[in-house]
């Protein structure tokens, strides 16, 4: 049996049919019908946030939200991500202004953003990575000071609490991926959260072609809705995500548990204060008996498939050379060459975190 780095939950097959019966009586089908409604309203109140728009995708929901504060200029980010984060910066003509990571949690190194503004810097956007949470105050102190807006590349943190706040709290907008092989999602889909009422209208509008009513256009905007189909997968997860989340605990205590103290290892630590979500489970190698490459190598000959995330760097892409200067970020660089996200899904049983640590320690 193959074991993959991550597997899709999925709601118990009566039940999606039943959220989904309804459907074939109103054939109201996508443009905020009753579902997506519904799935705004329970997710606000399960991140804890004011508002919630839906998106397609949680890459679209990034761009919009970029877009929506009407950024013009530079951007600071890290590198140590998902190519989306960069690429929605670069979509927009944006310039995008690589800070290197902290290495103890892998998130932007705050104390190395004040260096890289320039007149130039609007905004900066940070990645929660693995659920790690950014240093916010922090950040949050920077942006006052030069007047930059945040927005939160949360993808990996849907559920996340820190001192009892919903991570999506944070900042001015924050991004949640509701992808298939995300800790919550809805097949394909994304949301955006943040607490300025005035961005409800206008993501509205990115969202639905730049559209006011029928018969008027006041911004250039997309498509990006989410449907009905997605909406209700989202409802119907949304029911079993405590538990889907306890059962990733399990798998996750069971790694820290045999690789704990293992020298040469360096295992995702968990921050003080914050509810995690066990969304993923990241191993440094450094310094150990077998390099990452090796490892990956002996878990792939065994039909188990760990992944480099994330490795390269989105700086190091082929498509962004010669097009704006890119800063070195040596933290971030060591990391992702001796990264490997071993696999973690609810379904994970302790025998197979077993297996996958027998073969890391051989
Ligand atoms: C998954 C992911 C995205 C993009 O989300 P999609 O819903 O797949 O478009 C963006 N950033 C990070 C860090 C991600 O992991």
């Amino acid at each position: 049996m193959k074991i993959n780095v991550t597997r899709s939950s999925m709601p118990p097959y009566k039940e999606y049919c039943e959220e989904i019966k309804n459907l074939w009586d109103s054939r109201w089908l996508t443009n905020s019908g009753s579902k997506h409604m519904e799935l705004e309203k329970q997710l606000c109140k399960y991140l804890k946030t004011d508002n919630v728009s839906l998106f397609l995708n949680g890459h679209t929901a990034l761009e919009l939200a970029l877009n929506a504060l009407n950024l013009e200029g530079e951007v600071i980010t890290t590198p140590y991500t998902f190519i989306s984060t960069t690429q929605a910066v670069v979509r927009n003509n944006l310039t995008p202004v690589f800070c290197d990571i902290r290495e103890d949690d892998y998130t932007i190194d705050a104390d190395k953003i004040e260096s890289l503004i320039t007149e130039k810097t609007c905004a900066i956007l940070p990645v929660h990575v693995y659920g790690s949470v950014c240093d916010y105050k922090k950040i949050d102190e920077i942006a006052k000071k030069y007047n930059l807006k945040v927005i939160y590349d949360a993808a990996h943190a849907f559920g996340i609490e820190i001192d009892g706040k919903g991570i999506g709290t944070l900042g001015d907008i924050s991004m949640f991926s509701f992808h298939a092989t995300k800790v919550f999602h809805t097949v394909e889909g994304g949301g955006l959260t943040y607490s300025d009422n005035n961005l409800t209208p206008i993501l509205k509008k990115l969202r639905q072609y730049g559209m006011r009513g029928q018969e008027e256009v006041t911004l250039v905007g997309t498509n990006a809705k989410m449907t009905e189909m997605h909406a209700a997968m989202g409802l119907c997860n949304l029911k079993h995500i405590d538990e889907e989340i306890s059962k990733r605990k399990k798998a996750f205590d069971r790694y820290i548990e045999r690789l704990n103290d293992v020298q040469g290892l360096k295992l995702f630590k968990i921050g003080k204060d914050v509810k995690h979500n066990y969304s993923y489970f990241p191993v440094v190698f450094d310094g150990y008996k077998y390099s990452r490459d090796e490892v990956a190598d002996i878990l792939v000959r065994n039909d188990i498939f760990a992944r480099k995330y994330f490795y390269p760097l989105t700086s190091e892409f082929e498509v962004f050379q010669n097009r704006f200067e890119i800063q070195s970020t040596p933290i971030a660089k060591s990391v992702s060459e001796k990264v490997l996200t071993l696999p973690l899904y609810a379904d994970l049983s302790v025998e197979e975190v077993d297996k996958i640590c027998d073969l890391i320690l051989g």
